[in-house]
């Protein structure tokens, strides 16, 4: 069976199912984002931090190595002693080595020692131990610039002082106090001046001390090109660059990112499987909610008691096919089955439910690859084809499917016996709407419905034209009846043994009628299946009985159609009519014909009793064309039977028809009704009718049906065949 589409995941569920999951990875790539680019943020300062801050523990580090440099040579020049050996015409060498030279050899304190005079000009001096040439002393520019700020204080010896340069040997850090007495002054040595120079030179040693206090990578001396961020400036006392210190940045930011980093990760992976989490969760729901939709869906697009799709589902199938226009051939088969309603009227509801469960397996055991049937409600069946050979696998189907369905039928201890009427339509969706053929297969089935039922027919234009007409005399008799288009004649009712007139049928014409007369075969049919033969029946009874009310003698018979017996007031009506016009009932005889008996017994019996009640004849119409059971004659309690022409005109041609038509009136007599014959047409037909025993003969033989004037005008030269 075809997979209707409609059940899958709704579009709609998927777009908020791929919404959810973008919300989700995007919220969670937002977070992780934000993590690491705050990390970098904090990598980055806390590197600032420590670049700023190493800068200033180098700083500090040289600062003080100055002022260590000051006080050591503040120590060394205030003292008694020293002046005493220094400020003498002989220079005492051995003193100057044991206290300074010796000293100066391990180079832990200071590695150089000089003696300057009043012109700061070397008198002597070591290096390392070793006695240098005073000539050949370079102590740098940076001395003498640290001289020329602080002369004033070292000339007075109000101060050492300490600061950078450059001498021969390498940056070093050089300090200069004047050689003194105790009490700061100097007494007796005239102008006389030595001043105590000392140096330390900043060594690959002392470098590595630096580090090692300061936790600092690789303290290197670099000149001005060579250096590296951070780096620290050397200057001298004027203010000029003499060299540079760099190190190795520590970047401790990228160290607690990378500690970090760990931990980040963690949260990331944590992140990530809450959004997964939440992602199932919603997707969970998401597919529950589609699910719950998809049996909601199910339940309401399926028919439940043949399990088939239903009318709304056909129908949901039809408008995607329509959108789609793909396969462009499309073939509708309609099945409607005829006789259900007997089934549910005679055997109940569950044996009719029951039929309805076996038809639709049956429909689905015949049913064509890819062909969609559903179940359109009652005992409606419509299926669905597409393709090349959709026709010849549509017809296929509808004989299968009429073959199972003309056969009797087992419903468990039951059998019946249903038929089916089928209308197929087929065409291009290109030129026509799917449900337009849908429209087309329901017309198609109707005209196999009305045209004797248990058939197929294959819709064409010449069906919509017949309903078009059909329309047009529906409203014609609509209109027609307002404008007083319609008139009654009568034909007589000839009285078999007398050959006298005894009554008149009252029959409707429609000389009116603006697209020309039509005869009531022609109209009738189409008054009872619109309702306007209430009108219609209501407009001829009130005229027969008016016209006949003026000629007490003839009795009057008017034809109902079992449409107008469906009017629960009909009766009352008739009453009503009657009484309206003073119209003795008991010269009112009414004929119907059996289909409606048939149709809806109950209310049949109803209506013939109280019709009877009023006082009224009731003729059977039609007898010997339809089931004409014996049955019926007796419950219904009718006056008389009206053999039909069709029998009734073969009697002289036809010995079985003689012979139904002897056995009917024998019938007939011994139920105690009157018989009358129609289609009167030759004398031999009287004769054999009137010998057969028929009491009364009707038929063109005597008269064709006339207005009543010409009827009455007529009774006088009348052909009395009766009387020969
Ligand atoms: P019906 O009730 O069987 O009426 C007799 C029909 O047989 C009439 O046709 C009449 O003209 C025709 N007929 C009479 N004698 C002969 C004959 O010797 N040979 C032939 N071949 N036909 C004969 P009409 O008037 O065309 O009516 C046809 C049917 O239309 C009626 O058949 C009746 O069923 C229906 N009908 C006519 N008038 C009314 C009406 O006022 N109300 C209802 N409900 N039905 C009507
Ligand atoms: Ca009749
Ligand atoms: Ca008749």
């Amino acid at each position: 069976m075809l997979k209707f589409p409609g059940w899958r995941i709704e579009p709609k569920a998927r777009t908020l199912f791929a919404l959810v999951a973008v919300g989700c990875v995007g919220f969670a790539v937002a977070i992780i984002a934000l993590m690491y680019s705050s990390l970098a943020v904090v990598t980055n300062k806390a590197n600032q931090i420590y670049e700023t801050r190493s800068i200033e523990y180098v700083q500090g580090a040289i600062l003080t190595s100055l002022t260590r440099m000051t006080a050591r040579v503040e120590d060394n020049t205030v003292w008694d002693d020293a002046v005493a050996h220094i400020y003498t015409d002989r220079q005492d060498d051995n003193w100057f080595y044991a206290t300074w030279g010796a000293v100066a050899q391990d180079g832990r304190d200071y590695d150089g020692i000089y003696i300057l005079d009043e012109k700061f000009a070397v008198v002597t001096g070591y290096v390392s131990g070793q006695k240098v040439d005073p000539a050949a002393v370079s102590l740098g520019s940076g001395l003498d610039a640290l001289i020329n700020v602080h002369r004033d204080n070292l000339q007075t010896g109000k101060t050492a002082v300490s600061g950078m340069t450059r001498s021969s040997r390498g940056i070093a850090i050089a300090g200069i106090g004047l050689i003194r007495q105790t009490d700061g002054t100097l007494s007796g040595k005239g102008s006389t001046k030595r001043y105590l120079v000392m140096t330390r030179h900043l060594s690959a040693g002392m470098l590595k001390e630096l580090s090692d206090a300061f936790r600092i990578d690789e303290i290197r001396l670099t000149d001005r090109s060579g250096s590296t961020k951070p780096y620290l400036q050397l200057e001298d006392a004027s203010g000029l660059e003499l060299a540079r210190l760099s190190w190795t940045p520590r970047q401790p930011g990228a160290e607690a990112a990378e500690a970090a980093r760990s931990g980040i990760q963690t949260i990331a992976w944590l992140i990530g499987g809450l959004i997964l989490l939440m992602f199932a969760v919603a997707g969970y729901s998401l597919m529950k909610f589609a699910q719950g939709e998809q049996v909601a869906r199910t339940f309401a697009f399926t028919d439940n008691l043949s399990g088939l799709p239903n009318r709304r589902a056909l129908f949901d199938q039809l408008r995607r096919v329509d959108k789609k226009r793909g396969a462009a051939h499309k073939a509708v088969v309609f099945i409607d089955l005829d006789g259900f309603k007997d089934v549910n009227d005679i055997y109940g509801h569950a044996t009719g439910d029951k039929l309805i469960m076996i038809v639709a397996a049956a429909l689905k055991e015949f049913l064509p690859n890819h062909g969609a049937l559903a179940r359109m409600g009652g005992d409606e069946f419509a299926l669905l084809l597409g393709g090349k050979d959709a026709d010849a696998r549509a017809q296929i189907f509808a004989e299968k499917s009429l073959d199972f369905l003309t056969k009797p039928i087992r419903i468990g201890e039951r059998t019946v016996q249903i038929g089916a009427s089928i209308g197929i339509a087929s065409g291009d969706l290109k030129a026509v709407r799917s449900q337009e053929l849908f429209r087309r297969a329901d017309l198609a089935m109707y005209h196999s419905k009305s045209t004797g039922k248990a058939r197929i027919t294959w819709y064409n234009d010449e069906l919509d034209a017949q309903r078009l007409r059909k329309q047009a005399i529906e409203t014609g008799i609509r209109d027609g009846l307002k404008r007083g288009e319609f008139d009654v004649v009568y034909q007589p009712i000839i009285d078999a043994r007398s050959g006298r007139m005894a009554s008149v049928e009252a029959l409707v014409r429609w000389p009116g009628r603006p697209d020309g007369e039509l005869f009531p075969d022609q109209f009738i049919s189409i008054a009872e299946s619109s309702g306007l033969i209430q009108a219609l029946g209501e407009f001829v009874l009130r005229r027969a009985c008016k016209d006949l009310s003026l000629v007490p003698e003839l009795q009057l018979s008017v034809n109902i159609s079992p449409a107008q017996f469906r009017d629960v007031e009909f009766e009352s009506k008739v009453a009503a009519i009657l009484a309206e016009i003073g119209f003795p009932a008991d010269r009112l005889e009414l004929e119907v014909t059996e289909g409606y008996l048939i149709e809806n017994p109950e209310r049949a019996i109803a209506a013939v009793s109280a019709l009877k009640a009023l006082g009224v004849s009731m003729a059977l119409d039609d007898f010997g064309t339809g089931y004409s059971s014996i049955g019926y004659l007796r419950r219904y309690d009718f006056d008389t039977i009206k053999i039909d022409k069709s029998l009734a005109s073969q009697v002289d041609r036809d010995p079985q028809a003689a012979a139904l038509v002897a056995g009917t009136v024998n019938i007939a007599n011994a139920l105690g009704l009157a018989v009358t014959a129609e289609g009167v047409e030759t004398e031999d037909h009287v004769r054999l009718l009137r010998l057969a025993g028929c009491q009364y003969l009707q038929g063109y033989y005597f008269s064709r049906p006339k207005p009543l004037a010409e009827v009455l005008g007529n009774a006088a030269t009348e052909k009395t065949a009766a009387r020969a």
